[in-house]
């Protein structure tokens, strides 16, 4: 039995979810090529085996993987194909008519080996529904996989620049918010990975000429006692080396007492789902914090010396021309610019199969939804007031004409625009507010 494990695009890091399914497929002695397609052209010979499987981890990696399905089915007609992750088990009926025979969800790698060693092969066609197994996990195997260096890295505020690893600690997320991808799949549960075998891949990665690493984790405070160890542990046995971390505002508010334990064992930057600062927003969200908790972290954060790198979802069907401008000058009163990545200025929310957001009356959503497009991969809606989705629009021009800008001039630039769609002044910020220090950051900052 030869598998073929793909990736089409993991926000610029190198792929865990090739990495530890291939540990689980070569232990049970099946041989395995891995290909990453966001750092490695498409080889034919590579797909030339019994069963293709592609990683589906999220939205923009799932329409890649479209047209690369179909041109490994007209190249091989015979090779079963499997798709795993969140957004296969979302997206499941777009999968089989394309011909994918294996759809797998969250915790897919026992069922992997399971499809790949079945009698006669590969198992009849699986599908991943109500399936939530609690799996011993083993470490990621690396080998065949681009190098570190090859990936997204860190720039630190000094402008020194880091190769990045990336593990996670655990998986789902025991929260239910709205609008997010976890949730269908994981249903407000998750699992911890064992620390030996967390340890075991971070010191896999240091050896491997890592210096920071990215704890990919939906939440990393779901299991707070467990983060805790882990990062306890790290910065023992590495010290030197950092990391970053995303938890939501209502942990970084409920263990404000662990956040110092966070700087203190190297972590550089924590990444923070904010959404909106509009507390009618955050509730059809069900996100679990309100302005003010925002406004409070921040505060907690910069006393001691911890950034914050939040998050938002800036256009909804709830989003108003004055909304938006409120948004970029609360950015500004907090003296947030510098750690908002332009990108998440410029982000729609993304309606997918399966989501809760889908459970709103239509008058709660705001907006009719146009049908399933199985092409975009989402239920399509156009903002009532059209001038938002115009707005949408000129932002998202400017951040991608914009790419080699510093986050600040970028910043300036969208005020301006934001601030002409309400007839507010367009208010110079004072010099200072350009020249502050850069906070670290990932060179691939794209969250969707
Ligand atoms: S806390 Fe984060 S990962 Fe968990 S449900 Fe909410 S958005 Fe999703």
């Amino acid at each position: 039995m030869r598998v073929t494990l793909v990736a089409t695009y993991e926000l610029g890091r190198q792929p865990f979810g090739l990495a530890s399914p291939a540990a689980w497929l070569r232990e049970a002695g099946i041989h395995v090529t891995t290909i990453d397609l966001s750092r490695e052209p498409f080889r034919p010979a590579a797909f030339d085996t019994d069963l293709v499987a592609f990683h589906l981890p999220m939205h923009t990696a799932t329409r890649l993987a479209v047209p690369v399905i179909r041109r490994v089915q007209a190249l091989y007609p015979t090779a079963t194909l499997c798709c795993y992750g969140l957004y296969a088990q979302l997206n499941e009926p777009v999968l089989r008519d394309l011909g994918v025979e294996h759809v797998l969800g969250g915790e897919f790698e026992q069922a992997l080996v399971e499809v790949a060693t079945a009698d006669g092969g590969v198992a009849a066609g699986r599908s991943a529904h109500g399936d939530l197994p609690r799996l011993r996990f083993r470490v990621p195997e690396r080998r065949g996989l681009p190098s570190l260096a090859r990936y997204a890295s860190l720039r630190t505020a000094t402008g020194d620049c880091r190769v990045v690893g990336y593990t996670e600690a655990s998986r789902g997320c025991k929260h239910r918010c709205r609008h997010c991808p976890v949730v269908p799949v994981y249903e407000g549960r998750f699992r911890a990975v064992p620390r030996d075998v967390v340890l075991a891949d971070v010191r896999a990665q240091v050896e491997a000429g890592a210096r920071h690493i990215t704890f990919g984790d939906p939440d990393f405070f779901n299991g707070i006692g467990h983060a805790v160890a882990i990062v306890e542990a790290c910065a023992s046995e590495f010290p030197g080396l950092s990391y970053d971390v995303t938890i939501k505002v209502e942990h970084l508010r409920r263990h404000d007492g662990e956040l110092t334990t966070l700087r203190d064992t190297g972590c550089l930057f924590v990444v923070t789902a904010v959404e909106s600062i509009d507390d009618a927003v955050l509730s059809r969200l069900d996100k679990g914090h309100t302005r003010a908790d925002v406004e409070a972290v921040v505060d907690r954060c910069r006393q001691i010396g911890l950034t914050l790198a939040p998050t938002f979802i800036p256009f909804t069907p709830w989003t108003t021309l004055a909304g938006y401008h409120e948004l970029l000058r609360t950015i500004d009163a907090l003296d947030l610019v510098e750690q908002v990545a332009p990108i998440q200025l410029t982000l729609r929310l993304l309606i997918q199969r399966g989501s809760r957001l889908l459970e709103l009356e239509e008058q709660h959503l705001g907006v009719t939804l146009d049908p399933f497009d199985a092409r975009r991969l989402v239920y399509p809606w156009r903002h009532p007031d059209s001038r938002v989705d115009r707005l949408q629009e000129m932002v998202t021009e400017v951040v991608g004409r914009r790419l080699t800008a510093s986050r600040s001039a970028v910043f300036d630039e969208l005020l301006a625009l934001a601030s002409e769609r309400v007839g507010a002044p367009v208010a110079p910020r004072p010099a200072g507010a350009r020249d502050r220090a850069t906070v670290a950051y990932l060179n691939e900052p794209w969250y969707c």
